[in-house]
């Protein structure tokens, strides 16, 4: 019920780690975080609390400046470690977290299905990670195959979005479900709501539906559905959590 992003030059876990704790108020079931150290996509996740993922995440290197986490209150799915969010394709080349629901999910399901993808876990989720693989593959460009999802997908959405063969870029989506940019200096945020950012920005970028925003470190841009620049002004948060 809540997901979260960072891409800049600090360890992006205790930061998504953070994050994630400022929005324990919205309630969840599980929780996990995708890590990316310019060569893999190291996803943790567990069914539990975030003090379930953080026991989980001790001992281990999850290395990476930019990465995505998930707070999950499962709509499709019963609450486990495999429907736990992040999702990843067959070829770990792709990585989501989902707020929201994808209402079309069992009709895309089955049109992937015949395209040769396989599915893993039981949530609405893991149709839009093979289908934003599936546009990928044809064309290699990140920001269309998610505009070519977008336009797929029904149903509510805010999404984080990674991928393998771009270590520079992380792209988030919404549609009915809240999301917004946190601004950095040479860093930037994705959070489904403000006070996920606060302790590391006060300027933000509130996303309208049916706009993705690109993320690099040092930028921000957004676009709408028919890829047209978008214009945003700079939201300065005056008051504190
Ligand atoms: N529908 C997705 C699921 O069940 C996302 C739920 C959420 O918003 O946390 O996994």
């Amino acid at each position: 019920c809540g997901i979260v992003g960072y891409i800049g030059d600090q360890e992006a876990s205790p930061i998504l780690i953070e994050s994630l704790r400022k929005l324990e108020y919205r309630g969840y079931d599980s929780a996990g975080i995708a890590v990316y150290n310019g060569s893999s996509i190291n996803i943790v996740k567990t069914k539990g609390r975030l003090k379930d993922l953080e026991e989980k995440l001790e001992g281990r290197t999850v290395k990476g400046t930019v990465g995505i986490g998930h707070t999950r209150w499962a709509t499709h799915g019963a609450p486990s470690d495999e429907n736990s969010h992040p999702h990843t394709n067959g070829d770990e080349s792709i990585t989501v977290v989902h707020n929201g629901i994808i209402e079309n999910y069992m009709e895309l399901k089955d049109e992937l299905i015949s395209h040769g993808y396989v599915f893993v876990s039981e949530t609405d989720t893991e149709v839009a990670v093979h289908l934003i693989d599936y546009y990928y593959k044809h064309k290699e460009d990140p920001v269309d195959a998610v505009v070519k999802a977008m336009n797929k997908i029904e149903g509510s959405y805010a999404l984080g979005v990674l991928f393998k063969d771009h270590p520079d870029l992380l792209i988030a989506v919404r549609k009915d479900s809240p999301l917004i940019v946190g601004l950095g200096k040479g860093e930037n945020y994705i959070a489904s709501d403000i006070p996920a950012v606060l302790q590391y920005t006060r300027d933000v970028y509130l996303l309208e539906d049916e706009e993705i925003a690109i993320l690099t470190k040092e930028d921000v841009k957004i676009i709408n559905k028919n890829k047209e620049q978008v214009n945003r002004e700079v939201f300065k948060v005056t008051w504190d959590v």
